[in-house]
């Protein structure tokens, strides 16, 4: 695979969105998605050519602007070097049926993992929850294993629907967003709502789903745009802070 210098380094307008996507990952890591080398967010080309996915054998916490291959939606590699995930189709599948969706996530956050392991909905039982309030997490169970081929990615898309993000019983979550920041938000908070699910459900007291309708009303109040950006601040702050302190890389906190 010969590295040729093509629109990527001619178009800062990428450059500077991968630099977020690659922000994203590492985010993503101090906020329990990490683990090894697994675990990958895609960007849409925004010229139609396919998606920029990163590039395997790395850590979600290692991973700069250059870490991304683009690959059309048929997997073949356009331009770029380095391994090209397994899953590839998961991201690919997941951009065709979803025009809205211009940034997909895909790892295996402890909780949320633990969580797609049993056979309860996750609800809209605290704040990051609400931001699921709408469609739901849908659960896949068609395998447990992990999505390497055009036929399942497809399912998982399928089974997606309009959703946010859903969880592959026995393997990780996939999340998806408009952008960087929605995406990014949606890993976050999946995980933290599937920890204080689990936390309830352990608690082993009574507890009542919170009215629907509220929750998707609550949504729009504490999610619009503005909280969006604050909340994306916040988490580059954290990173900054601590990358300050041990470099880029870091496993955990
Ligand atoms: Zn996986």
């Amino acid at each position: 695979m010969a590295y040729t210098p093509g629109q990527f380094h001619q178009d800062q307008s990428i450059a500077n969105v991968l630099d977020d996507v690659a922000r994203a990952h590492r985010i993503l890591e101090l906020e329990g998605h990490g683990d090894m080398s697994m675990g990958h967010l895609s960007y849409r080309d925004p010229f139609g050519r396919g998606l920029w996915l990163k590039r395997g054998n790395l850590a979600l916490s290692e991973v700069v602007g250059d870490d991304f291959i683009l690959i059309d939606f048929d997997g073949n590699v356009l331009e770029g070097t380095g391994l090209r995930h397994l899953e590839w189709p998961l991201h690919a599948e997941i951009m065709r049926a979803r025009p809205d969706v211009n940034v997909v996530g895909h790892s295996h956050a402890h909780h949320s993992t633990v969580f797609a392991a049993t056979d309860q909905e996750l609800g809209p039982y605290n704040n990051h929850g609400v931001w699921f309030a709408e469609h739901g997490v849908p659960r896949f169970t068609d395998t447990s294993h992990i999505i390497t081929t055009v036929e399942l990615g497809v399912e998982v898309a399928k089974q997606l629907g309009d959703a946010e993000a859903i969880l592959l019983r026995n393997h990780g979550i996939a999340f998806v967003g408009d952008d960087v920041i929605e995406a990014t938000l949606a890993g976050i908070f999946l995980e933290k709502a599937a920890r204080f699910q689990l936390d309830l459900l352990s608690a082993g007291v009574a507890y009542e789903l919170p009215d629907p309708a509220e929750s998707i009303e609550k949504r729009r109040r504490i999610y619009p745009p503005k909280a969006q950006q604050n909340y994306w601040m916040y988490f580059n702050r954290k990173l900054e802070r601590v990358e300050a302190l041990q470099g880029i890389g870091i496993a955990q906190l």
